[in-house]
C-alpha cells in the first residue's frame, strides 16, 4: 500500500514540476597544431603573428589560440562537470588565427575533422548540433552560397549527429533543421550566418543568400503552427561587438533582415545561442513596442587568444565553457552556468576548471527569459556594481579593470540595440547622459561654492 501511495506522490510531482534538463554550448575553440613550447617566445605559435609569448604554458598562452592540451582539457572538463548532457551546442571556428597562405582547403578539414573526433570519443552517445564558423573554410570568412567541396566533407564528418534532410540541406548552404532531440513539439535551427558577414566578400550583392531566410522564414511558420519551440544556434552574430565601438558584423541589409525575422517569429524562438565575440556577452530583441521578446546569448570561446581588431585593447580572455538549464517541455532557459580555466593558474600549478558564475545568482534574476534577460541588461546600465560584475565576467575574468563610462556606453548599447540605426540613437542618448552625469558633482560643487560665498 505503501509503494502505491508513493508511487502515486511521484506522479503527482512529477506532473506538477516543470522538467529540468541541460546542454552544453562550446564555442571558438581555435585550435593552433603549430602550439610548441620553445625558448624563442615569438614563435611559439603561428595565431601569435609574432607578438611573443614569453610566459607560454602547456595550456596555452593569451597570444595564441588553443594549443591541443586545452582543446582536450576543455571537453574532458566538459565530460568531468556535466557528464551526460541532453544535447551539446558547438558553433563553430576551429582553425588557428593564422594568414590563409598557411591553411589550406585540406588543413582547414583535417582541424575540423580532428576537434570532430574528440568530441564524439568522449561524448559518444550524446547529440550535438554543430553549426559551421567564419574560420571553418578556405579562404577564412568567404563562405559561398552554394554546395561546395567543405560542407560536403563537413556533413560527411558530421553524419552521426545529422538526419539525413539535414545532410542535404547542409551541403547546399551549411544550414539545417530538426526536431530537438527528435521530441514532437520542439526544434532546433542551425543557421549559417557567416553568408551574411561583412567579410564575406561572395555574397554582397545577393538578397537572400542560399535562400536561408526564406527557409527559416518557413521553418519557423510552421513551428508556429504546429505549436513547436525553436532554439536558433549560429556563429557569427547580428549586432555590434561590445568590445570596440560602432563595429557591426553582418553587412546592413542582412541585419535588418534578421532582425525582422526574429520580431516576426519570437514567439516561437526560446532561444539563441551563438559564439564569434570569445567574449561572454548577450543580446536583447524588443517587439516595436518596446517589450523584451528574445535574447542570444553569446557564449565565451575556448581560445585565450588576444584579438588584434584595431582599437581593442588588451582583448584576450581565459577559456570558457557553458552549460544552459532549460525547461525540456517549454524550452524556457532558466539559467546559465559558466565554467572557465584560469591560464595563468594552469600554466603555473595545475589545469582546474571551475565555475564562475550562475546567472541567477550574479545578477539577482528568477530564470533567463526575455523579461529576466532585460532587467540583467538594466542593472548592469544603472548599477556601477553590476557593470564592472558583467565586465569581468565578459572576459571571462581576465580583465579585471575598471569599466569606465565609455566603456559603459559600448557594452549597453550593443546589448540593448541589435539594430545599427537603434544603436547609433543609443550611443548619442547613453554619451550625453554620461557627460551630464559627470557634470553633475561638478555642477553641484560650484553651486554650493556659490551659495555659500553669498
Ligand atoms: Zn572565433
Ligand atoms: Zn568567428
Amino acid at each position: 500500500m505503501l509503494v502505491v501511495k508513493l508511487l502515486l506522490c511521484y506522479l503527482l510531482l512529477k506532473e506538477v514540476q516543470p522538467l529540468s534538463g541541460n546542454f552544453w554550448h562550446i564555442t571558438d575553440l581555435h585550435w593552433d597544431p603549430t602550439y610548441t613550447l620553445t625558448n624563442a617566445p615569438e614563435l611559439v605559435c603561428a595565431s601569435s603573428g609574432k607578438r611573443p609569448a614569453p610566459n607560454a604554458g602547456q595550456f596555452g598562452d593569451y597570444e595564441c589560440d588553443s594549443p591541443w592540451h586545452l582543446i582536450n582539457s576543455s571537453v574532458y572538463a566538459m565530460k568531468d562537470i556535466l557528464p551526460d548532457p541532453d544535447f551539446i551546442v558547438w558553433t563553430g571556428d576551429d582553425t588557428p588565427h593564422v594568414p590563409n597562405e598557411d591553411l589550406g582547403e585540406d588543413a582547414v578539414l583535417d582541424i575540423i575533422s580532428n576537434l570532430t573526433h574528440v568530441i564524439k570519443h568522449v561524448f559518444p552517445r550524446t547529440k550535438v548540433y554543430s553549426a559551421l564558423g567564419n574560420h571553418d573554410y578556405h579562404p577564412k570568412n568567404q563562405l559561398p552560397a552554394g554546395p561546395n567541396n567543405i560542407y560536403s566533407q563537413t556533413a560527411q564528418m558530421w553524419k552521426d549527429w545529422l538526419e539525413l534532410p539535414s545532410q542535404e540541406t547542409f551541403k547546399k548552404g551549411g544550414y539545417y533543421t530538426e526536431r530537438l532531440l527528435g521530441q514532437p513539439g520542439l526544434r532546433m535551427l542551425v543557421l549559417n550566418t557567416n553568408l551574411y558577414y561583412d567579410q564575406n566578400k561572395l555574397n554582397v550583392a545577393l538578397d537572400d543568400p542560399a535562400s536561408q531566410f526564406s527557409w527559416a522564414d518557413h521553418v519557423l511558420t510552421e513551428a508556429a503552427k504546429n505549436k513547436e519551440k525553436v532554439y536558433i544556434i549560429g556563429h557569427v552574430p547580428p549586432g555590434f561587438f561590445e568590445k570596440k565601438r560602432s563595429k557591426p558584423w553582418f553587412v546592413p541589409k542582412f541585419n535588418q533582415k534578421y532582425v525582422d525575422l526574429i520580431q516576426r517569429h519570437h514567439s516561437v524562438i526560446l532561444g539563441q545561442f551563438f559564439g564569434h565575440h570569445h567574449t561572454d556577452s548577450f543580446r536583447m530583441f524588443y517587439s516595436s513596442e518596446g517589450s523584451p521578446i528574445s535574447t542570444m546569448f553569446l557564449s565565451p570561446g575556448v581560445t585565450p587568444w588576444k584579438t588584434t581588431l584595431p582599437g581593442v585593447v588588451d582583448g584576450a580572455n581565459n577559456p570558457g565553457i557553458r552549460v544552459f538549464e532549460y525547461d525540456t517541455k517549454t524550452l524556457l532557459v532558466k539559467d546559465v552556468v559558466t565554467y572557465y580555466l584560469n591560464l595563468t593558474y594552469a600554466n603555473m600549478a595545475r589545469g582546474r576548471w571551475e565555475k564562475e558564475y550562475r546567472l541567477t545568482e550574479s545578477y539577482r534574476v528568477p530564470d533567463a527569459s526575455p523579461a529576466s534577460m532585460h532587467q540583467v541588461l538594466e542593472r548592469i546600465a544603472n548599477d556601477h556594481c553590476y557593470l564592472q560584475k558583467y565586465y569581468e565576467y565578459n572576459s571571462v575574468s581576465y580583465d579585471l579593470s575598471e569599466c569606465d563610462s565609455d566603456c559603459r556606453v559600448d557594452h549597453v548599447c550593443a546589448a540593448r540595440e541589435v539594430d545599427y540605426t537603434r544603436y547609433e540613437h543609443c550611443l548619442a542618448k547613453e554619451g550625453a547622459a554620461a557627460i551630464y552625469g559627470g557634470l553633475l558633482p561638478v555642477l553641484s560643487a560650484v553651486l554650493s561654492l556659490v551659495l555659500s560665498s553669498r
